[in-house]
């Protein structure tokens, strides 16, 4: 005789209109809109963070990160980020408070620690569901604004004799400051921001080697993230217009000289060096024979967009990129994609840009919504 096991029916999926995955500035930025929209918090939508707090990827960040700009240039829309008190340019946790507060102040049904596995197509209908799968339960929406950063996927690439490094390896997403390196032989590898103002800490305690792929491009003195945000604007207007490609910010350079970098500079600690060929169990060593000791190698190569939430969509290009139109996917008008970088948006990645397309995404959401079977009221302008 066999006995019977009695399986429980799976607890229905919860249901919203709109769902929101991740919780840091763009999530928020996006929530902003659908409550505007007149949408009901969390009963037609809902964000879901896989953060146990607010803050996004600025909770993170190592403890002497400051912003490119003053927080007027840092703000999300609707409430400006309050002035910070010591000078003009606020540190990471100063984001992190801004967007606690933010997300209390318009009351954004965020939902944490909420960590999003899948995002599937309930059925064949192109107008019909997406179930998206936490380990908390499912829900149902009719459409989805995707969120999730870049922080999740450090971006760390291959070189010969890598696993062979008998010293430390660490990527920037591990950093926390320049203590552990006092005295020692350090290797920084990479051409950007991260780099450079890492170099500029490090370089103040132990003997520090910048290696590069490029030449490393540094922008003017006093070119600000204020002069940025100018500059893209500018190109973005030229665009919507219908003239030429201004180039906007990245014909401008890439490393923005903070007062620590400028200091590291003035001492002769941002000497660039090109890219090494491999690594041994001591240290590194260039295509042309030359070697150096080491005892850290720190990879301040980058981030890749954190996706894989979405990959039962079979959306994915060649690049590993979701190709999109605006911030709609080619593929799948249900879903949008808010943040990761500019390919989603100008500044899309940044907290001043990011409101300028998640609005662009909630109105492209609303307006499809509205139109469908069964569709969603709004009660206001997006
Ligand atoms: P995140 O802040 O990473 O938020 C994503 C959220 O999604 C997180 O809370 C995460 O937990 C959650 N999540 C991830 N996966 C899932 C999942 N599967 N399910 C549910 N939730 C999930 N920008 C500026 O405007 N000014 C600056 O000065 C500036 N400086 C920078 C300096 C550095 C070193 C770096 C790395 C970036 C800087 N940026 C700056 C860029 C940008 O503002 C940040 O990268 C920003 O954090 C991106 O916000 P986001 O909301 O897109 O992603």
């Amino acid at each position: 005789m066999t006995a019977t096991v009695h399986v429980p029916p799976p607890a229905p999926a919860a249901t919203v209109d709109v769902l929101v995955i991740g919780g840091g500035q763009a999530g928020l930025a996006a929530a902003y809109y659908l409550r505007r929209s007149g949408l009901t918090a969390g009963a037609e939508y809902v964000v879901l963070d896989a953060a146990p707090a607010a803050g996004g990827a600025w909770q993170h960040n190592w403890p002497s990160l400051r912003l490119f700009s003053p927080p007027e240039y840092s703000s999300l829309p609707g409430w400006p980020m309050p002035p910070y008190p010591e000078d003009g340019y606020p540190p990471a946790s100063h984001v992190v408070d801004y967007l606690t507060r933010y997300e209390q102040r318009y009351a954004l049904p965020v939902r944490r620690p909420v960590r999003v596995q899948s995002v599937r197509r309930a059925d064949g209908d192109p107008r019909g569901r997406l179930e998206v799968d936490t380990p908390s339960g499912a829900w149902s929406a009719r459409a989805v604004i995707s969120a999730t950063g870049t922080w999740g996927r450090p971006f760390l690439p291959r070189y010969p004799g890598m696993e062979l490094f008998g010293g430390h390896q660490l990527h920037s997403a591990d950093y926390v400051g320049p203590d552990g390196f006092t005295g020692r032989r350090v290797v920084v590898v990479g051409g950007g921001n991260t780099a450079a103002q890492l170099l500029a800490e490090i370089s103040l305690v132990a003997d520090t080697t910048w290696v590069t792929l490029r030449p490393p491009r540094f922008l003017p003195d006093d070119v600000d993230g204020r002069v940025l945000f100018d500059v893209a604007t500018a190109r973005r207007r030229a665009l919507d217009a219908g003239g030429p490609d201004t180039g906007g910010v990245a014909g401008l350079g890439d490393i923005v000289m903070v007062p620590t970098v400028r200091a590291a500079r003035d001492r002769g600690d941002l000497v660039p060096q090109p890219m090494f060929e491999r690594i041994t169990p001591t240290g590194v060593v260039w295509s042309d024979g030359r070697e150096q000791r080491a005892d850290v190698i720190v990879w301040c190569t980058g981030f890749r967009p954190d996706l894989a939430h979405l990959v039962p969509l079979g959306l994915r290009g060649p690049d590993g990129r979701i190709p999109t139109v605006g911030t709609r996917a080619r593929d799948e008008p249900r879903l949008h994609l808010l943040g990761y970088g500019d390919w989603t948006g100008p500044a899309s990645a940044t907290l001043v840009g990011v409101g300028r397309t998640a609005r662009a995404a909630v109105a492209d959401i609303t307006a499809l919504l509205s139109g469908g079977e069964g569709g969603i009221r709004t009660h206001g302008a997006v």
